[in-house]
């Protein structure tokens, strides 16, 4: 048992508390402050074991009191127990370097236990037992509690995590090494204050490494919830941070305790370069995977030296033209008992222990042995990419040994492509950039592999000088499956990024997904809808004999579009695309093609297709359909549009359009998305203009008869208006002239009041009476009368007019009609006469 204790404080009460609890066999001093402590201890009359420090009732310089206390003992294992109150923030306290504290007086009668278990534990360890970054308990100490924690509870009451911050490194150099401390104290602060009211404990393990252990229940808790919110989301930052936590529930209390953290770590490691989960559990899958790496690094270099590790060749096409263009080698390591391994099983062992450079030299080598000899048999092979890892473009010499291996090989450089993966630019991007731009300046094509894994390098890309971009399929879940616009546009988002780069999509697996890649303009495809990896023997047949392509098209986004907003997923175009408008699609155009690739849902609604399969409706080339006079106007619009970016509007004809009635008129804003050597992506909004135009088009024919039936029958008919007093024809039939002997013009000319200088004065009140009355009541009116023709002859007319209205003219048109009755009159004249007689 401890001998002598000094208690600092102000509070008699408190003191005597403590006097009580140790009893007779301890003597405990009391100093009030700390000038008294100072003198006590300096003397060195009351050796003490351990200092009581009463914080609830407050110490004036309390937080240099523990460096104090142990520069005068001349020790930093003196055990100085704080005491504190219920509710205290403790962190500050075990920061400034309290061994341990009590909170008061829930917790007072454990403090001679305490004292003696810290008397004991620092007697016999020297090291400091708290971590004085975050207050909390270090390593060792952590390590020893948390063994009998585990050994005192059945198995499976406790998990221990392993919590490590994500791009610590990048914390410190962006905001220095003060702001990275900051961090460590919160993120420590944050488990502390969730584990030690639910009874666990944590320590700081290294640099930016955590550990905690709590028992299993509050796994699923919220307070662990918000425990990891706070942790990443340090208030000293202005972007949140990631902690990658792995986890080992204690099923087996006595494995030891650097065994469990071991396996805790080991699923921590297992969310390296996984951005969808930051959170792991071991399992014995991942102690065999260890177990595993271990076996086949004990064999590699014999491997290596022993020829197993070959390329296999996976083909590209073109899916356009169905033409090969090219293969990627992908490694095989042939074992002699195991058989066939894929590259996934040892290739990332290889890159964490360094391996990977000698052994992707190895398959460089026989990449370019083997176009060497298909060069010397005269089967002008097609280029062959090989995969670069981020280890090798670190390596000194490595621009030189690729350059070597061209020369040694007498290689045309296009035939050996480079593939880097996307990840590779997130690491020392200005060294990898660099060593790239040397490659390219030499000559090499290199391409971004992996484009789409989530890595955010698409702001990279553009200062990386990279010619080609191989798009992942199995990143971009069911893009292809989706035939929602949406996802045109997001992955023409990301193919307008790829600007003057050609774009090779791998993992496709169906012919959707191909069709589709090409309905966005990627045309080049690698997967297993083409083929799998195969043998160069394999390879080799399928290049002889079929077509082939050698030089990688690029597709060119028209100038203007780079900066508009219809890239931007959020703009208000798209958002029309997406959700409001009527129809929208894209078309492709190759020479007088204009086929309809994509197209969203509305798209078929306005078209008015009915009864007809989809694909049936999209896939046509609407150039077939186009009337003549169309087609002449729409081809120089795309034209305009490509040599603009404008979007241009046009309506158009088409004829018998699959499913549609015979004929459809289309209004279609068109606007060029991409061009390449010889295609044009265009992207259309449709609207259908059919209604309109057949009631324009009866309308048109209506008028048409009217004017027929006018011309042929037997009156006079003429539209005029009267404005200024000056006599207006607004149409005039040959028969109302015709009839008075005038043509045309000499009516025109010769009768400034019309048909009225003509009629015979004693009927003029009566016409004029009738045009009166038709223009107020706005009503037919009918009059006979007697006019003169040019030669000086008298008719008989039977007029009829009315005044209208029509839309466009803003005064009354008077309508009238004239027929000439003077034979009828005169046969009248004749009967009364014979009647008379
Ligand atoms: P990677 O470079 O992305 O290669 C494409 C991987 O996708 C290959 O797997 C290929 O077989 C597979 N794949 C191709 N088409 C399809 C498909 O339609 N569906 C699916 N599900 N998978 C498809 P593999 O050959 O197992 O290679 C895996 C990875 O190993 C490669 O991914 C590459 O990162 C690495 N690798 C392969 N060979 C080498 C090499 O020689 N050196 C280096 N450093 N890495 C290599
Ligand atoms: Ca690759
Ligand atoms: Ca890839």
């Amino acid at each position: 048992m401890v001998g002598r204790i000094l208690f600092v404080g102000k509070d008699d009460g408190t003191c005597k508390e403590v006097e009580r609890l140790f009893g007779r066999t301890v003597q405990v001093r009391r100093a009030c402050e700390r000038v008294e402590m100072g003198e006590v201890l300096r003397k060195g009359a009351f050796p003490v074991s351990a200092v009581v420090l009463d914080l609830l009732h407050s110490i004036d310089g309390w937080r240099n009191i523990p460096d104090q206390i142990r520069a005068l003992v001349g020790s930093s294992c003196i055990p100085i127990i704080a005491l504190v109150g219920e509710e205290d923030d403790v962190l500050p306290i075990i920061q400034a370097g309290a061994s341990a504290f009590i909170r008061t007086p829930r917790d007072l009668p454990s403090l001679p236990g305490i004292v003696n278990n810290l008397h004991t534990t620092v007697a016999t360890d020297s090291s400091i037992r708290i971590d004085r970054r975050t207050g909390l308990l270090n390593r060792e100490t952590f390590f020893s509690l948390a063994e009998e924690m585990i050994l005192s509870k059945p198995a499976g009451y406790y998990v221990l995590s392993c919590l490590n911050i994500d791009s610590f490194k990048v914390v410190n150099e962006q905001y220095g090494e003060e702001r990275g401390n900051e961090v460590l104290w919160h993120v420590g602060k944050a488990f502390f204050a969730f584990v030690d009211p639910i009874g666990g404990i944590c320590c700081r393990y290294s640099a930016d490494k955590f550990s905690a252990i709590f028992p299993v229940s509050f796994l699923k808790s919220q307070e662990i919830l918000q425990c990891h919110q706070k942790a990443e989301n340090p208030p000293c930052l202005p972007s949140r941070i990631r902690i990658r936590i792995g986890r080992c529930i204690i099923d087996d209390p006595t494995l030891p305790i650097g065994n469990i953290y071991n396996r805790a770590v080991l699923a921590e490691e297992s969310l390296h370069g996984r951005y969808d989960i930051s959170i792991a559990q071991f399992e014995q899958s991942m102690m065999d995977d260890l177990l595993y790496e271990q076996k086949i690094v004990a064999q590699m270099h014999d491997a290596l030296a022993g020829g197993q590790f070959a390329p296999w060749y996976q083909p590209v096409y073109n899916h356009a033209t169905g033409a090969l263009i090219g293969a990627e080698a992908l490694v095989r390591w042939h074992h002699p008992t195991e058989g066939l391994i894929p590259p996934n099983r040892f290739i990332p062992a290889f890159e964490r222990n360094g391996f990977i450079y000698e052994m992707d030299i190895s398959v460089w080598r026989q990449v370019c042995e083997q176009l060497r000899q298909w060069i010397d048999q005269g089967r002008n092979p097609l280029p062959v990419s090989v995969n670069v890892s981020r280890i090798d473009i670190l390596k000194q010499d490595f621009v030189s040994v690729l350059t070597g291996l061209i020369d040694q090989y007498r290689l045309p450089i296009e035939l050996l492509r480079l593939e880097i993966t996307e990840s590779a630019f997130s690491q020392y991007p200005e060294r990898i950039t660099a060593v790239i731009r040397q490659l390219v300046e030499i000559g090499f094509t290199v391409e971004t592999d992996d484009f789409g894994s989530g890595y955010s390098s698409l702001n990279s890309l553009k200062d990386v000088p990279v010619q080609v971009v191989k798009l992942d399929m199995r990143f971009l879940g069911d893009v292809g499956n989706t035939r929602r616009g949406g996802s045109i546009l997001e992955s023409v988002v990301r193919m307008v990024k790829w600007l003057d780069m050609a774009v090779i999509a791998e993992g496709v697996e169906t012919l959707e997904q191909a069709d589709y890649l090409k309905s966005i303009g990627c045309f080049y495809v690698q997967g297993y809808f083409y083929a799998r990896p195969m043998t160069s023997q394999d390879y080799e047949k399928r290049f002889i004999g079929s077509s082939s392509e050698r030089t990688l098209e690029c597709i060119r986004t028209v100038r203007n579009l780079r900066t508009s907003s219809f890239w931007d997923p959020d703009s208000l175009d798209s958002f029309i695309f997406n959700n409001y408008l009527g129809g929208a699609c894209i078309l492709e155009v190759r020479g007088a093609r204009v086929e309809v690739l994509r197209a969203n849902d509305k798209y078929r609604q306005v078209i008015g297709t009915t009864g007809i399969a989809i694909d049936d409706a999209l896939r046509v080339d609407w150039a077939m359909f186009m009337d003549a006079e169309s087609r002449s106007r729409f081809f120089p619009a795309l034209q305009r549009s490509v040599e603009t970016g404008d979007e241009i509007g046009g309506e158009y004809q088409f004829l018998d359009l699959p499913g549609c009635a015979h004929q459809v008129f289309l209004h279609v804003s068109i606007r060029a998305i991409a061009t390449s050597r010889e295609r044009i992506l265009v992207y259309c909004m449709v609207e259908n203009t059919t209604n309109l135009h057949i009631a324009q088009q009866r309308e048109q024919e209506i008028t048409h008869q009217m004017g027929e039936i006018l011309r042929n029958m037997d009156g006079g008919v003429a539209a005029t208006t009267f404005v200024d007093g000056k006599l207006n024809y607004l149409y005039v039939n040959e028969q109302y002239h015709g009839m008075l002997g005038f043509t045309k013009e000499q009516f025109e000319q010769e009768l400034p009041n019309g048909l009225r200088d003509l009629v015979e004065p004693s009927f003029l009140p009566q016409l004029q009476q009738a045009i009166a009355t038709s223009e107020h009541a706005g009503i037919p009116v009918s009059i006979e009368f007697r006019a003169r023709t040019r030669e000086g002859r008298y008719l008989w007319l039977h007029g009829s007019g009315m005044s209208c209205i029509f839309d466009g003219i803003e005064v009354p048109v008077h309508v009238s009609v004239i027929i000439d009755i003077t034979r009828q009159k005169e046969e009248a004249e004749q009967f009364r006469f014979l009647n008379e007689l």
